[in-house]
């Protein structure tokens, strides 16, 4: 299975009918399917068994999402759409996710475009404008046109490891780029250019450490095997009072 569609299967949850613990193990049905996230709605393929994975409670995570909504930080534009609830009534999923296919107000797509909930899109809005188009504009002197999305809203475990706890994934609080697109039509890649060559090494270390002041967890190719390919950036709650920041 291509690994695009290994990390979107949507999700039809059995009901959880064992004793009350935390954290609980679920097993999830899911369907195998590609999102298509360019106007053409879903495509569902055919039904296979899923990983499990263990839930925590996290009370922090609803009234999180609703104060996001409230506040109005994140307004509906051509590059910011609200979509449909992910997950529906399981564990997995958003209340009132969004489709952002742009940060910057236009200028920086993001290829494919990413199912997230709402406290990600001014986060990723901000580290782009903030961090990522100035270090491309110093180390390559070129505009920043896109970011190679391999992830955002998938219902999995963590690393998509059976029994490992949910991944922040599961709750659209999490993307993984893999590339950065230049205005001359270059990418540079985190596969190759987390050792490449000086510009690229430079520019790739300034966007992760960048990262961290925007996300409370970046992982890098440094961080182990799995993440050779992308940065993962979300924004779960470490520590007891969900301060902590996790920069790897
Ligand atoms: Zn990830």
């Amino acid at each position: 299975m291509a690994l695009r569609e290994r990390l979107n299967r949507p999700l039809t949850l059995t009901p959880f009918t064992g004793p009350v613990m935390v954290p609980r193990r679920i097993r999830v049905l899911v369907p195998t399917a590609v999102l298509m996230f360019s106007g053409l709605g879903l495509l569902w393929g055919c039904g296979t068994t899923g990983p499990d994975f263990q839930v925590r409670s996290d009370p922090w995570r609803s009234p999180e999402e609703r104060a996001c909504l409230a506040s109005g930080t994140v307004q509906q534009t051509a590059f910011v759409r609200s979509r449909s609830a992910l997950g529906g009534p399981n564990v997995c999923g958003a209340e009132n996710p969004f489709e952002m296919s742009a940060a910057d107000n236009g200028r920086v797509v993001l290829q494919p475009a990413a199912s997230l909930r709402c406290p990600m899109i001014p986060q990723i809005d901000r580290w782009v404008k903030e961090v990522v188009e100035p270090a491309a504009r110093y180390q390559f002197h070129q505009e920043l046109v896109g970011l190679k999305v391999l992830a955002s809203y998938s219902c999995r475990p963590m690393n998509s490891v059976e029994g490992a706890m949910i991944s922040e994934h599961a709750y659209a609080n999490a993307i993984d780029i893999g590339g950065f697109m230049l205005a001359d039509g270059s990418t540079v890649s985190v596969l190759r250019g987390w050792n490449g060559s000086p510009r690229e090494r430079a520019f790739l270390r300034t966007v992760h450490d960048g990262s961290c002041e925007y996300f409370t967890t970046v992982l890098s190719p440094d961080y182990n095997s799995l993440h050779a390919n992308h940065f993962h950036l979300d924004l779960a709650h470490h520590g007891l009072q969900g301060l902590k920041h996790i920069c790897k």
